[in-house]
């Protein structure tokens, strides 16, 4: 037999409660009744009723009350409110509360039986749909699970078979995941990583300054070096929520081409220099050997620049050559203000013939710095010279140097065209030229490359910041060693 239904009621004693005991039970009910509120209570608790019938008066409480208290511990129970006669309200005041009927002497049997009937039917029917309600969303909650699990696993092994290497790290830059091919590149067999600090896991000293700069900004380019010949580069990117990603490619390849190209390009210089300085030597002699004409005297000194000109380039190609090899390392105690002057001498008939305004503002405190001196100044007379060039006469360049913490920085600002935006990392590539400043003015596209090599062999770092019609900052960071 079916479990029947059971009905509590909260009634005080009168003809009703009797023809609802009664009535209730014939009509197939289980019927339990409270004389009190705590007989209430422990009814709600214990029996879990399918419905409850309240007199409007209980005891001596308010029934309407009562109800809105069980309401809200058994928000789907169908309460139905009695009262001894209809009162203006009474039923409006039920429904409102989300009672689900109401009853009102005088009353038959199946009047009782009936609203009891319907209450249970539209209980039975929210029931329904609640469980249908949670069922859906449980089953789009494992789905939404089961997908994003299946997805993990995609990515994996995505991850796990790229060729570059792959290294995911929490915010505190322990180990999430790495791939094979991080494990092939550090040699790190099936170690169980996860969790731990990548530092400790790896210990590289080029990977370590990289996670050290991690911090710095969005995204860092920086070279990993081998004992065993191989260079990776490394990049650095923050993944919001999760942490970073280190990956890294493997260079050696381009390494050693560029190592070869320089060789080859240093053996050209070298031999190219020689016959070079006799050609110059003849023009020379020529305009000594008897008088010239005009003509001839203005091809000459074409001749001679021309001439300077390959020689000056090759001089660059020579000495980018030397300091790439890693051949500077001659050091010694410089006071980058007194190189400076020697600089700015040479550069005075130039800022006097384009009228520029030279401003030169030398902190103090100035420490020295451990380096070649013949080199800073080779990378003053660059920055300098840069700026006095590309900027326009009457125009204005300023050279500052000043401390911070243990560095120097240098900055060598002008009033010049600036360098387009996407042109910017170029400029300190060999042989680079950017496409606004070309144009009648003379140059190589090495002076900023021998300026990088040379911050690069002394630990520092350059960068430039420029905005288009405005003019360009080239900056220096040299460390002070005690
Ligand atoms: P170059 O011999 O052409 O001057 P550099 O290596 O010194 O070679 O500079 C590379 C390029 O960077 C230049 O061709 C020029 O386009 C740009 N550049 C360098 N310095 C400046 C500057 N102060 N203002 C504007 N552009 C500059």
């Amino acid at each position: 037999m079916a479990k029947q239904d059971l009905i509590v009621l909260a009634l005080n004693p009168s003809p009703t409660l009797d023809l609802m005991e009664h009535a209730l039970p014939a009509a197939g009910f289980g019927l339990g009744i409270v004389h009190n509120r705590s007989e209430l209570d422990r009814a709600m608790q214990e029996s879990i009723p399918a419905l409850l019938i309240i007199g409007d008066k209980f005891v001596d409480q308010d029934g309407l009350s009562i109800s809105a208290g069980i309401l809200e511990r058994f928000p789907t129970l169908p309460i139905i409110l009695y009262a001894d006669k209809d009162t203006t309200g009474f039923a409006k005041s039920a429904l409102k509360m989300g009672l689900s009927g109401y009853l009102y002497a005088p009353l038959k049997m199946e009047d009782i039986v009936g609203e009891v009937q319907r209450s249970l039917a539209r209980a039975r029917q929210l029931g329904d749909w609640l469980r249908r309600e949670v069922k859906r969303t449980t089953a789009s909650l494992a789905e939404k699970a089961e997908f994003s699990e299946s997805e993990r696993h995609k990515l994996e092994a995505i991850i796990a078979n790229i060729q570059d290497g792959v290294v995911v790290m929490d915010r505190n830059k322990n180990v999430i995941l790495v791939n094979r091919a991080v494990r092939t590149i550090f040699n790190l067999g099936n170690k169980e990583l996860a969790g731990k600090p990548l530092a400790d896991v790896i210990s590289n000293a080029d990977l370590k300054a990289l996670l050290d700069r991690a911090s710095d900004g969005p995204l860092k380019y920086h070279e990993i070096n081998f004992d065993d010949g191989r260079v990776f580069n490394a990049q650095y990117t923050p993944i919001p929520k999760i942490g970073g990603a280190v990956t890294m490619q493997d260079i050696s390849y381009l390494k050693e081409l560029d190592r070869l190209k320089s060789d080859f390009i240093h053996t050209v210089s070298h031999d190219l220099r020689s016959p070079l300085t006799s050609i110059l030597g003849y023009t020379e002699l020529v305009e000594r050997t008897g008088p010239l004409n005009a003509n001839q005297q203005e091809f000459l000194h074409r001749l001679q620049g021309s001439v300077q000109h390959i020689t000056t380039l090759i001089n660059d190609l020579l000495d980018l050559g030397r300091l790439e090899a890693g051949f500077d390392t001659r050091r010694e105690l410089v006071q980058l203000e007194n190189v400076l002057k020697y600089s700015l001498d040479m550069f005075d008939t130039q800022v006097k013939k384009k009228n520029i305004k030279l401003t030169v503002d030398v902190a103090e405190s100035l420490k020295g710095v451990r380096a070649n001196p013949i080199r800073i100044r080779q990378m003053l007379d660059n920055l300098v010279g840069n700026a006095i060039k590309y900027t326009q006469p009457e125009g204005a360049v300023r050279v500052s140097m000043s401390m911070q913490g243990d560095q120097i920085i240098l900055k060598v600002d002008d009033t010049g065209p600036g360098i387009p935006p996407d042109e910017q990392g170029r400029v300190f590539e060999k042989f680079y030229r950017a496409t606004n400043t070309v144009d009648g003015v003379q140059g190589s596209g090495l002076g900023l490359a021998i300026v990088k090599s040379i911050v690069d062999s002394h630990q520092g770092r350059v960068w430039v910041e420029s905005t288009m019609g405005k003019g360009s900052s080239f900056i220096v960071l040299l460390p002070v060693q005690e």
